[in-house]
């Protein structure tokens, strides 16, 4: 019998001998561009971080460190402190110290003012902190400078504003803080998870250890800077790097009052194992697999570019990528040629040049994983459309891609395959896409193309997703809410909703 590896390596086989006989979508070479990568000259990393402890970089207890890596050249950027169970323990008394003795006391539109100092020290920095996340994590420079960074910004900007007005957000109750708050991030929007869970929870007068992906901590490493040069209190923000043990340690630290989780919907499920009993809060962001459901009253090159920027902008790597289209048969064959006329159009290369739309996969790791769902797809029996695009000799790539004559049951519809491929499904009638997009375990994002305001207040009414966005995909406002239904977690960032996790009410 053949063992997991064996089936494992002959899955990724099989898309491999797919992505050299599959007839590639033709790339018209009258459109290449120059090269125009951004200069890395006045970004400066440090060779070596340690955590960030009381205001301070100490070195770690474990005395271990690992490499970060740059995911489009597999060159090392950096060594990273690995937090052992003492680190961490080091870094919740620092928080819990904060949080007595000074955080908590503080006049909160005083907190209020360390929060926009943040902000604007945030924002000075904008252009050398999109470059690092694009290093560190793959993404094109135009998602981290015209995306991530920006909304950065906006949460810090936006949640010094509740500092000293929480009553008005919760009236008739009196408002205080949690404590010392222990928040585990991913590593598709670093330095944006961090502010998501950083900026309400020490607005609110709580004090956090947070403690970023792996393969994505050097912007954590930079706001622990921009923390410092706002004169932060010691010990308000402390932040841990390690993997998945120094996550546990923090879940499982006594002297933590609330975890914040986003990741995978397997690590949401240990961590609300690890903290029921405990009286710890908890809010979970997990895992998604969002539809894109277009009518055929759609305006279709607009929902194409849609569709574009759910999926393939940002490899894929978004927990609410518009990972299903669900297309109604009527247009089915007009959207899909126009898609992959599009698809050939993307540029896919080198996440610093401006002109890249489809940067590098994360990880080695999260390549062979997308590997294995398309192979699995294409065992399934459904039809694989890749782009030809050129795949750069070192890193970490897939191209962007799509199947049809998907089937419901299939593994590339239900589970998330976290890489920039789609899974094209067909439609009659209203209530099936509704019926099909509500047809899976999670629940955390959905898109609805139409001309008729009529129907998309109906169809977004039944859909089973914490956002529903109407002709348009992936927008973001520190305002709004975010957060799942069913698999895709519970709770709320963002917004009113968004603050109640960091408070307490009576
Ligand atoms: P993804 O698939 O997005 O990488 P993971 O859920 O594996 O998601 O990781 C998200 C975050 O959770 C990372 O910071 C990771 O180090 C952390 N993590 C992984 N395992 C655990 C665990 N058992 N307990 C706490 N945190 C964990």
């Amino acid at each position: 019998m053949a063992s997991v590896k064996e089936e494992r390596e002959a899955r990724a086989e099989a898309v491999r001998r797919v992505e050299r006989e599959k007839p590639a979508l033709e790339f018209g070479s009258a459109w290449e561009y120059s090269p125009a990568p951004e200069s890395r000259d006045h970004v400066r990393l440090d060779e070596r971080y340690g955590l960030f402890i009381g205001g301070k970089f100490v070195a770690p207890k474990s005395r271990k460190y690992f490499a970060t890596i740059n995911p489009a050249t597999e060159e090392k950027l950096a060594d990273v402190a690995e937090a052992g169970a003492a680190d961490v323990d080091a870094a919740v008394r620092a928080a819990e110290d904060a949080y007595r003795k000074r955080w908590s006391r503080l006049k909160p539109a005083d907190r209020g003012k360390y929060v926009y100092r943040i902000a604007r020290i945030l924002q000075e920095k904008s252009r050398e902190l999109a470059i690092i996340e694009s290093m560190d994590g793959g993404k094109p420079i135009k998602e981290s400078r015209d995306v991530d960074v920006p909304l950065v910004v906006a949460h810090f900007f936006y949640h010094a504003g509740w500092a000293d007005k929480l009553e008005y957000a919760f009236p008739r109750h009196a408002v205080s803080p949690i404590g010392v708050c222990g928040q585990i991030i991913p590593w598709n929007f670093p330095l944006l998870m961090a502010a998501w869970k950083i900026a309400p929870a020490i607005s609110c007068g709580n004090t956090v250890v947070l403690k970023p992906a792996e393969t994505t901590p050097l912007t954590a490493m930079a706001l622990a800077k921009v923390c410092e040069e706002a004169d932060l209190p010691p010990g308000v923000v402390n932040i841990v790097t390690g993997a998945g043990e120094t996550g546990a340690a923090l879940v499982n630290h006594p002297r933590v009052n609330k975890i914040a989780f986003t990741g995978s919907t397997d690590v949401g499920k240990i961590i609300q194992r690890a903290t029921a009993g405990t009286g710890k809060r908890l809010t979970l962001e997990l895992g998604g697999k969002a539809a894109n459901i277009v009518f055929e009253d759609a305006a279709i090159d607009q929902a194409v570019e849609g569709i574009i920027n759910g999926i393939y902008f940002n490899q894929g790597h978004v927990c609410c990528a518009g990972s299903r289209l669900l297309v109604q048969e009527s247009i089915a064959d007009t959207l899909l040629q126009k898609l992959s006329d599009r698809i050939a159009t993307l540029r896919m290369g080198d996440p610093l040049d401006k002109n890249t739309d489809v940067g590098a996969i994360n990880s080695k790791m999260q390549l062979d994983k997308i590997r294995e769902l398309v192979a699995c797809g294409v065992e399934e029996g459904a039809e694989l459309h890749q782009s030809s695009c050129a795949i750069p000799s070192k890193g970490y790539w897939f191209p962007p891609s799509f199947f049809t004559g998907v089937a419901q049951s299939h593994r590339i519809a239900r589970e998330e395959i976290f890489g920039p491929v789609l899974s094209v499904m067909t439609f009659r009638t209203p209530e099936e896409a509704v019926e099909k997009a509500n047809n899976i375990p999670y629940g955390l994002s959905a898109g609805v193309w139409t001309d008729k305001g009529s129907k998309i207040f109906k169809i977004t009414s039944k859909m089973r997703a914490g956002v529903v966005w109407a002709n348009t995909f992936n927008k973001f406002d520190p305002s709004s809410p975010f957060g799942g239904y069913k698999e895709s977690g519970f709770g709320r960032e963002g917004g009113v909703h968004g603050l109640r996790a960091y408070v307490e009410l009576s």
